[in-house]
Protein backbone atom coordinates (compact mmCIF):
# COMPACT_ATOMS: atom_id res chain seq x y z
CA UNK A 1 0.00 0.00 0.00
CA UNK A 2 1.22 3.38 -1.17
CA UNK A 3 0.22 6.81 1.05
CA UNK A 4 -2.21 8.16 -1.11
CA UNK A 5 -5.61 7.97 0.13
CA UNK A 6 -7.93 10.06 -2.18
CA UNK A 7 -8.09 11.76 -5.26
CA UNK A 8 -9.83 15.25 -5.97
CA UNK A 9 -10.89 16.22 -9.26
CA UNK A 10 -12.07 20.34 -9.66
CA UNK A 11 -13.54 21.12 -12.91
CA UNK A 12 -12.08 23.34 -15.63
CA UNK A 13 -14.19 25.97 -16.52
CA UNK A 14 -17.02 24.34 -15.73
CA UNK A 15 -20.23 25.91 -16.58
CA UNK A 16 -18.57 27.27 -19.76
CA UNK A 17 -17.05 24.11 -20.81
CA UNK A 18 -21.18 22.65 -20.29
CA UNK A 19 -22.37 25.08 -22.83
CA UNK A 20 -19.31 24.66 -25.26
CA UNK A 21 -20.15 20.80 -25.10
CA UNK A 22 -23.49 21.88 -25.92
CA UNK A 23 -22.51 23.70 -29.22
CA UNK A 24 -19.51 23.39 -31.06
CA UNK A 25 -19.83 26.83 -32.47
CA UNK A 26 -18.04 28.72 -29.33
CA UNK A 27 -15.79 25.93 -28.66
CA UNK A 28 -12.26 27.19 -28.27
CA UNK A 29 -14.28 31.01 -28.07
CA UNK A 30 -14.15 33.05 -25.04
CA UNK A 31 -17.36 32.61 -23.38
CA UNK A 32 -18.58 34.07 -19.95
CA UNK A 33 -21.54 32.94 -17.99
CA UNK A 34 -23.64 35.84 -16.40
CA UNK A 35 -25.94 35.86 -13.69
CA UNK A 36 -28.19 38.13 -15.40
CA UNK A 37 -29.32 39.04 -18.95
CA UNK A 38 -27.94 42.49 -19.12
CA UNK A 39 -25.29 44.89 -18.56
CA UNK A 40 -25.45 45.32 -14.93
CA UNK A 41 -24.33 41.93 -14.18
CA UNK A 42 -21.42 40.19 -13.24
CA UNK A 43 -19.62 37.14 -14.62
CA UNK A 44 -19.91 33.93 -12.81
CA UNK A 45 -17.59 32.18 -14.88
CA UNK A 46 -15.47 32.04 -17.85
CA UNK A 47 -14.16 29.54 -19.94
CA UNK A 48 -10.27 29.39 -20.40
CA UNK A 49 -10.31 31.47 -23.54
CA UNK A 50 -12.07 34.30 -21.98
CA UNK A 51 -9.90 33.77 -18.59
CA UNK A 52 -6.81 34.87 -21.16
CA UNK A 53 -8.44 38.28 -21.64
CA UNK A 54 -8.17 38.80 -17.66
CA UNK A 55 -11.83 37.83 -17.35
CA UNK A 56 -13.18 35.97 -14.14
CA UNK A 57 -15.82 35.94 -11.57
CA UNK A 58 -17.04 38.75 -10.48
CA UNK A 59 -15.96 40.13 -13.85
CA UNK A 60 -18.71 43.15 -14.76
CA UNK A 61 -20.33 42.32 -18.02
CA UNK A 62 -19.63 45.85 -19.03
CA UNK A 63 -15.92 45.20 -18.22
CA UNK A 64 -15.67 41.95 -19.86
CA UNK A 65 -16.88 42.89 -23.21
CA UNK A 66 -14.07 46.03 -22.84
CA UNK A 67 -11.84 43.47 -22.60
CA UNK A 68 -12.73 40.99 -25.36
CA UNK A 69 -14.62 42.13 -27.84
CA UNK A 70 -15.58 39.25 -29.02
CA UNK A 71 -16.56 37.49 -25.81
CA UNK A 72 -19.84 35.48 -26.18
CA UNK A 73 -22.01 35.76 -22.80
CA UNK A 74 -24.80 33.25 -22.20
CA UNK A 75 -26.85 32.96 -19.10
CA UNK A 76 -26.43 30.37 -16.41
CA UNK A 77 -28.50 27.54 -17.33
CA UNK A 78 -27.75 26.05 -13.22
CA UNK A 79 -29.89 22.66 -13.78
CA UNK A 80 -28.10 22.11 -16.91
CA UNK A 81 -24.91 22.42 -15.02
CA UNK A 82 -26.00 19.80 -12.39
CA UNK A 83 -27.12 17.62 -14.82
CA UNK A 84 -23.67 17.21 -15.83
CA UNK A 85 -22.60 16.65 -12.63
CA UNK A 86 -24.19 14.05 -12.42
CA UNK A 87 -23.29 12.68 -15.31
CA UNK A 88 -19.67 13.25 -14.67
CA UNK A 89 -20.26 11.21 -11.33
CA UNK A 90 -21.39 8.47 -12.40
CA UNK A 91 -18.40 7.91 -15.01
CA UNK A 92 -16.39 8.23 -11.98
CA UNK A 93 -17.89 6.29 -10.08
CA UNK A 94 -17.62 3.07 -12.17
CA UNK A 95 -13.75 3.38 -12.59
CA UNK A 96 -13.80 4.35 -8.47
CA UNK A 97 -14.78 4.89 -5.25
CA UNK A 98 -16.71 8.26 -5.49
CA UNK A 99 -16.82 9.23 -1.74
CA UNK A 100 -18.65 13.08 -2.27
CA UNK A 101 -19.52 14.71 -4.94
CA UNK A 102 -17.86 18.48 -3.05
CA UNK A 103 -19.74 20.95 -5.11
CA UNK A 104 -20.87 21.29 -8.46
CA UNK A 105 -17.71 21.44 -10.08
CA UNK A 106 -15.66 19.36 -7.57
CA UNK A 107 -15.75 15.85 -6.77
CA UNK A 108 -13.39 13.51 -4.03
CA UNK A 109 -12.33 9.70 -5.03
CA UNK A 110 -10.98 7.36 -2.15
CA UNK A 111 -7.83 5.83 -3.51
CA UNK A 112 -7.33 1.71 -2.82
CA UNK A 113 -5.28 -1.27 -4.21
CA UNK A 114 -2.29 0.01 -6.81
CA UNK A 115 -3.84 3.12 -6.56
CA UNK A 116 -2.46 3.87 -3.43
CA UNK A 117 0.90 4.33 -5.01
CA UNK A 118 1.60 7.48 -7.04
CA UNK A 119 2.28 5.58 -10.30
CA UNK A 120 -1.17 3.54 -9.90
CA UNK A 121 -3.39 7.00 -8.72
CA UNK A 122 -1.28 8.85 -12.00
CA UNK A 123 -2.82 6.25 -14.33
CA UNK A 124 -6.41 6.22 -12.57
CA UNK A 125 -6.55 9.72 -13.43
CA UNK A 126 -5.27 9.31 -17.10
CA UNK A 127 -8.27 6.75 -17.44
CA UNK A 128 -10.83 8.73 -15.52
CA UNK A 129 -9.89 11.67 -17.56
CA UNK A 130 -10.77 9.96 -21.26
CA UNK A 131 -13.54 7.88 -19.99
CA UNK A 132 -15.09 12.19 -18.90
CA UNK A 133 -14.19 13.07 -22.13
CA UNK A 134 -15.63 9.97 -24.47
CA UNK A 135 -18.54 9.84 -22.19
CA UNK A 136 -19.46 12.89 -21.55
CA UNK A 137 -17.89 15.46 -23.33
CA UNK A 138 -14.35 16.16 -24.80
CA UNK A 139 -14.65 19.95 -23.37
CA UNK A 140 -14.99 18.45 -20.01
CA UNK A 141 -11.64 18.53 -18.76
CA UNK A 142 -10.47 18.71 -14.66
CA UNK A 143 -7.53 19.08 -12.55
CA UNK A 144 -7.11 16.68 -10.25
CA UNK A 145 -5.32 16.43 -6.94
CA UNK A 146 -3.60 13.10 -5.39
CA UNK A 147 -2.87 13.17 -1.54
CA UNK A 148 -2.64 11.53 1.43
CA UNK A 149 -6.05 13.20 2.73
CA UNK A 150 -8.66 15.17 1.75
CA UNK A 151 -6.86 18.52 2.29
CA UNK A 152 -3.47 17.53 0.79
CA UNK A 153 -5.94 16.39 -2.42
CA UNK A 154 -7.68 19.27 -2.84
CA UNK A 155 -4.78 21.47 -2.14
CA UNK A 156 -2.80 19.59 -5.24
CA UNK A 157 -5.89 19.80 -7.18
CA UNK A 158 -5.85 23.26 -7.92
CA UNK A 159 -1.70 23.62 -8.18
CA UNK A 160 -2.08 22.52 -12.15
CA UNK A 161 -4.86 24.25 -14.53
CA UNK A 162 -5.69 23.47 -16.97
CA UNK A 163 -5.89 19.74 -17.40
CA UNK A 164 -3.45 18.92 -14.61
CA UNK A 165 -2.59 16.37 -12.41
CA UNK A 166 -0.47 17.12 -9.18
CA UNK A 167 0.10 15.16 -6.11
CA UNK A 168 1.11 16.59 -2.21
CA UNK A 169 2.87 13.76 -0.46
CA UNK A 170 5.99 12.95 1.40
CA UNK A 171 8.75 13.09 -1.45
CA UNK A 172 7.72 16.80 -1.76
CA UNK A 173 5.91 17.83 1.27
CA UNK A 174 6.31 20.96 2.37
CA UNK A 175 8.61 22.78 -0.20
CA UNK A 176 6.15 22.22 -3.18
CA UNK A 177 4.16 24.75 -1.31
CA UNK A 178 6.34 27.05 -0.70
CA UNK A 179 5.30 29.71 -2.86
CA UNK A 180 1.75 30.27 -1.25
CA UNK A 181 0.53 32.11 0.82
CA UNK A 182 -1.15 30.78 3.97
CA UNK A 183 -4.35 32.23 2.92
CA UNK A 184 -4.00 30.62 -0.27
CA UNK A 185 -4.94 27.04 1.21
CA UNK A 186 -8.63 26.27 1.57
CA UNK A 187 -10.03 26.79 5.37
CA UNK A 188 -7.17 29.76 6.14
CA UNK A 189 -9.62 33.15 6.22
CA UNK A 190 -7.61 36.69 6.36
CA UNK A 191 -8.46 36.76 9.48
CA UNK A 192 -6.82 33.35 10.61
CA UNK A 193 -3.67 33.97 8.37
CA UNK A 194 -3.19 37.36 10.62
CA UNK A 195 -3.32 35.16 13.76
CA UNK A 196 -0.86 33.08 12.66
CA UNK A 197 1.36 35.72 11.67
CA UNK A 198 0.85 37.13 15.24
CA UNK A 199 2.28 34.19 15.91
CA UNK A 200 5.04 34.20 14.23
CA UNK A 201 3.99 31.62 11.46
CA UNK A 202 4.20 33.36 8.03
CA UNK A 203 4.58 30.82 5.26
CA UNK A 204 3.04 27.39 4.46
CA UNK A 205 6.21 25.59 5.07
CA UNK A 206 6.23 27.20 8.50
CA UNK A 207 2.82 26.05 9.42
CA UNK A 208 3.46 22.49 8.40
CA UNK A 209 6.05 21.96 10.56
CA UNK A 210 3.96 23.57 13.18
CA UNK A 211 2.98 21.41 16.90
CA UNK A 212 -0.16 20.26 16.19
CA UNK A 213 -0.57 21.09 20.07
CA UNK A 214 0.58 24.74 19.23
CA UNK A 215 -1.85 25.06 16.19
CA UNK A 216 -4.78 23.85 18.52
CA UNK A 217 -3.98 27.16 20.86
CA UNK A 218 -4.03 29.30 17.76
CA UNK A 219 -6.97 28.30 15.98
CA UNK A 220 -8.68 28.27 19.96
CA UNK A 221 -10.10 25.07 18.76
CA UNK A 222 -9.38 21.45 18.24
CA UNK A 223 -9.74 22.43 14.28
CA UNK A 224 -6.36 23.78 14.19
CA UNK A 225 -5.01 20.30 15.44
CA UNK A 226 -7.04 18.62 12.70
CA UNK A 227 -6.08 21.34 10.08
CA UNK A 228 -1.95 20.86 10.79
CA UNK A 229 -2.23 17.24 10.71
CA UNK A 230 -4.15 17.16 7.59
CA UNK A 231 -1.18 19.17 6.13
CA UNK A 232 1.50 16.89 7.65
CA UNK A 233 0.15 14.24 6.13
CA UNK A 234 -1.93 12.08 8.41
CA UNK A 235 -5.34 10.25 7.13
CA UNK A 236 -7.80 12.19 8.87
CA UNK A 237 -11.23 13.23 7.34
CA UNK A 238 -11.29 16.32 7.21
CA UNK A 239 -14.45 17.73 9.38
CA UNK A 240 -15.14 20.23 11.50
CA UNK A 241 -16.29 19.36 14.73
CA UNK A 242 -18.68 21.94 15.55
CA UNK A 243 -20.89 23.98 13.72
CA UNK A 244 -23.79 26.27 14.31
CA UNK A 245 -26.37 24.43 12.87
CA UNK A 246 -28.42 23.46 9.55
CA UNK A 247 -31.07 26.26 8.63
CA UNK A 248 -32.88 26.57 5.38
CA UNK A 249 -35.13 30.15 4.96
CA UNK A 250 -36.95 31.09 2.28
CA UNK A 251 -38.61 34.69 1.54
CA UNK A 252 -41.73 32.98 -0.31
CA UNK A 253 -43.14 33.68 -4.06
CA UNK A 254 -46.54 35.00 -4.08
CA UNK A 255 -47.82 31.41 -4.68
CA UNK A 256 -46.60 29.75 -1.90
CA UNK A 257 -47.43 32.36 0.47
CA UNK A 258 -51.11 31.38 1.92
CA UNK A 259 -50.52 28.55 5.12
CA UNK A 260 -51.48 25.32 3.65
CA UNK A 261 -48.48 26.01 0.86
CA UNK A 262 -46.05 27.31 2.95
CA UNK A 263 -46.23 24.63 4.85
CA UNK A 264 -45.84 22.09 2.75
CA UNK A 265 -42.57 24.30 1.17
CA UNK A 266 -41.40 23.67 5.04
CA UNK A 267 -41.35 20.25 4.87
CA UNK A 268 -39.19 20.56 1.39
CA UNK A 269 -36.98 22.53 3.81
CA UNK A 270 -37.17 20.29 6.43
CA UNK A 271 -35.81 17.09 4.20
CA UNK A 272 -32.69 19.41 2.67
CA UNK A 273 -31.92 20.27 5.77
CA UNK A 274 -31.57 16.92 6.83
CA UNK A 275 -30.08 15.65 4.31
CA UNK A 276 -27.37 18.04 4.62
CA UNK A 277 -26.96 17.11 8.20
CA UNK A 278 -26.76 13.48 7.42
CA UNK A 279 -24.48 13.96 4.40
CA UNK A 280 -21.64 15.93 7.47
CA UNK A 281 -22.27 12.82 9.47
CA UNK A 282 -24.05 15.10 12.27
CA UNK A 283 -26.81 15.03 14.55
CA UNK A 284 -28.68 17.91 15.87
CA UNK A 285 -31.04 18.16 19.16
CA UNK A 286 -33.06 21.23 18.72
CA UNK A 287 -35.49 22.32 15.85
CA UNK A 288 -36.70 25.87 14.90
CA UNK A 289 -39.44 27.37 13.26
CA UNK A 290 -39.45 30.80 12.09
CA UNK A 291 -42.53 32.19 10.19
CA UNK A 292 -42.78 35.28 9.15
CA UNK A 293 -46.85 36.66 8.49
CA UNK A 294 -47.01 40.06 5.99
CA UNK A 295 -47.23 43.27 8.09
CA UNK A 296 -47.26 41.37 11.76
CA UNK A 297 -44.69 40.41 13.94
CA UNK A 298 -42.39 36.73 12.89
CA UNK A 299 -43.71 34.11 14.89
CA UNK A 300 -40.96 31.62 15.83
CA UNK A 301 -40.66 28.47 18.50
CA UNK A 302 -38.38 25.49 18.89
CA UNK A 303 -38.35 22.26 20.59
CA UNK A 304 -35.67 20.15 21.80
CA UNK A 305 -35.59 16.64 20.96
CA UNK A 306 -33.22 13.69 21.34
CA UNK A 307 -30.07 14.09 18.89
CA UNK A 308 -30.94 12.88 15.56
CA UNK A 309 -30.10 12.90 11.43
CA UNK A 310 -33.91 11.35 10.72
CA UNK A 311 -35.77 13.67 8.71
CA UNK A 312 -39.21 11.97 9.46
CA UNK A 313 -38.21 12.81 13.81
CA UNK A 314 -38.06 16.81 12.18
CA UNK A 315 -41.09 16.15 10.10
CA UNK A 316 -42.62 15.32 13.02
CA UNK A 317 -41.73 18.28 15.16
CA UNK A 318 -42.12 20.51 12.02
CA UNK A 319 -45.83 19.75 12.38
CA UNK A 320 -45.93 20.33 15.86
CA UNK A 321 -44.63 23.43 15.67
CA UNK A 322 -47.11 24.54 12.84
CA UNK A 323 -50.17 23.47 14.73
CA UNK A 324 -49.34 25.68 17.58
CA UNK A 325 -48.94 28.44 15.50
CA UNK A 326 -52.31 27.47 13.60
CA UNK A 327 -54.75 29.71 15.45
CA UNK A 328 -52.11 32.96 14.76
CA UNK A 329 -51.38 32.46 11.13
CA UNK A 330 -54.25 30.90 9.49
CA UNK A 331 -55.55 33.45 8.19
CA UNK A 332 -52.61 35.68 7.34
CA UNK A 333 -50.17 35.41 4.12
CA UNK A 334 -46.68 34.29 5.19
CA UNK A 335 -43.98 36.55 3.27
CA UNK A 336 -41.21 34.06 4.54
CA UNK A 337 -40.67 30.85 6.61
CA UNK A 338 -37.58 29.18 7.94
CA UNK A 339 -36.39 26.07 9.71
CA UNK A 340 -33.53 25.38 11.75
CA UNK A 341 -31.55 22.53 13.12
CA UNK A 342 -29.65 23.13 16.14
CA UNK A 343 -27.58 21.74 19.07
CA UNK A 344 -25.55 20.16 16.35
CA UNK A 345 -23.11 17.32 16.96
CA UNK A 346 -20.63 14.33 15.25
CA UNK A 347 -22.71 11.29 14.99
CA UNK A 348 -19.39 9.49 16.30
CA UNK A 349 -19.73 11.52 19.25
CA UNK A 350 -23.48 10.52 20.09
CA UNK A 351 -23.85 7.92 23.02
CA UNK A 352 -27.16 6.04 23.32
CA UNK A 353 -29.19 6.12 26.84
CA UNK A 354 -32.04 4.15 27.86
CA UNK A 355 -34.43 6.00 25.60
CA UNK A 356 -31.91 5.74 22.17
CA UNK A 357 -29.77 2.26 22.70
CA UNK A 358 -27.22 3.02 20.14
CA UNK A 359 -23.69 2.96 20.58
CA UNK A 360 -21.64 6.19 19.15
CA UNK A 361 -21.67 6.61 15.26
CA UNK A 362 -24.60 3.29 15.17
CA UNK A 363 -27.82 4.90 13.22
CA UNK A 364 -31.31 3.97 14.20
CA UNK A 365 -33.07 2.70 12.28
CA UNK A 366 -34.88 5.74 10.64
CA UNK A 367 -31.85 7.23 10.19
CA UNK A 368 -30.42 4.33 7.97
CA UNK A 369 -33.73 4.82 5.90
CA UNK A 370 -32.97 8.35 5.41
CA UNK A 371 -29.56 7.77 4.08
CA UNK A 372 -30.21 4.92 1.92
CA UNK A 373 -33.15 7.69 0.52
CA UNK A 374 -29.78 10.27 0.19
CA UNK A 375 -27.95 7.66 -1.52
CA UNK A 376 -30.83 7.31 -3.93
CA UNK A 377 -31.58 10.85 -4.77
CA UNK A 378 -28.13 11.70 -5.61
CA UNK A 379 -27.58 8.86 -7.56
CA UNK A 380 -30.98 9.20 -9.49
CA UNK A 381 -31.95 13.17 -9.28
CA UNK A 382 -32.98 15.09 -5.60
CA UNK A 383 -37.02 14.19 -4.96
CA UNK A 384 -36.61 10.54 -6.59
CA UNK A 385 -38.08 9.50 -3.03
CA UNK A 386 -39.73 12.40 -0.67
CA UNK A 387 -41.44 11.73 3.14
CA UNK A 388 -44.68 12.09 1.79
CA UNK A 389 -46.08 15.79 0.02
CA UNK A 390 -43.77 19.05 0.02
CA UNK A 391 -43.34 21.23 -1.97
CA UNK A 392 -39.81 22.41 -3.62
CA UNK A 393 -39.69 26.59 -3.84
CA UNK A 394 -38.36 28.37 -7.21
CA UNK A 395 -34.66 29.44 -5.77
CA UNK A 396 -35.14 33.17 -7.09
CA UNK A 397 -35.06 34.99 -3.10
CA UNK A 398 -33.34 31.85 -1.46
CA UNK A 399 -31.84 32.29 2.07
CA UNK A 400 -30.62 28.99 1.66
CA UNK A 401 -27.10 28.01 2.51
CA UNK A 402 -27.26 25.13 0.83
CA UNK A 403 -24.11 24.03 -1.13
CA UNK A 404 -24.48 20.60 -2.54
CA UNK A 405 -26.02 20.25 -5.58
CA UNK A 406 -26.66 16.75 -5.28
CA UNK A 407 -29.13 17.37 -2.65
CA UNK A 408 -30.67 20.68 -4.25
CA UNK A 409 -33.84 20.22 -5.97
CA UNK A 410 -34.02 20.66 -9.54
CA UNK A 411 -36.69 23.55 -8.83
CA UNK A 412 -34.07 25.12 -6.30
CA UNK A 413 -32.88 27.23 -9.15
CA UNK A 414 -29.68 29.01 -9.22
CA UNK A 415 -28.97 30.36 -6.26
CA UNK A 416 -27.23 28.04 -4.03
CA UNK A 417 -23.52 27.07 -5.43
CA UNK A 418 -23.59 30.27 -7.41
CA UNK A 419 -23.80 32.26 -4.45
CA UNK A 420 -21.13 29.83 -2.31
CA UNK A 421 -18.72 30.62 -5.47
CA UNK A 422 -18.85 34.64 -4.85
CA UNK A 423 -18.57 34.43 -1.18
CA UNK A 424 -15.76 31.96 -1.10
CA UNK A 425 -13.77 34.08 -4.01
CA UNK A 426 -14.18 37.48 -1.98
CA UNK A 427 -12.89 35.44 1.43
CA UNK A 428 -10.04 33.09 -0.15
CA UNK A 429 -7.46 36.05 -0.06
CA UNK A 430 -5.77 36.18 -3.55
CA UNK A 431 -7.37 33.53 -5.01
CA UNK A 432 -4.60 31.89 -6.43
CA UNK A 433 -6.54 28.48 -6.18
CA UNK A 434 -9.77 29.96 -7.72
CA UNK A 435 -11.13 28.18 -10.80
CA UNK A 436 -14.63 28.11 -11.46
MG1 LIG B 1 -13.46 24.22 -11.13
Amino acid sequence: MGPYRTLYLDMNSFFASVEQQIDPSICGRPVAITAMENEKGCCVAASYEAKAYGIKTGTSVADARRMCRDIVFLPSRHRLYVRYNLRVAAVLDRYAELERIRSVDEFQLGLSGHATKLEGARDLVTRLKAAVAAEVGECLRFSAGIGPNHLLAKIAGKLEKPDGCQHLGPDNMPHRLAHLALDDLPGISRAMSARLQNAGIHDVPALCRLDPRHARAIWRSVEGERFVRALQGEAIPLVKTKRGGYGNSKVLAPAFRAPPEAYLVSRWLVEKAAARLRRDGRVAASFGLQLSPMGRTTWAASMRCAQTQDTLEFLRINRALWRTAWPVIRRAKLAGIGIHLGDVDLLDARTGDLLLPVRPGERTNGERAARAADFINQRFGAGTITYGINQPHPGFSSADDSINPAYASPLSGSAGPQRRRRRRSRSSGRGVLEDV
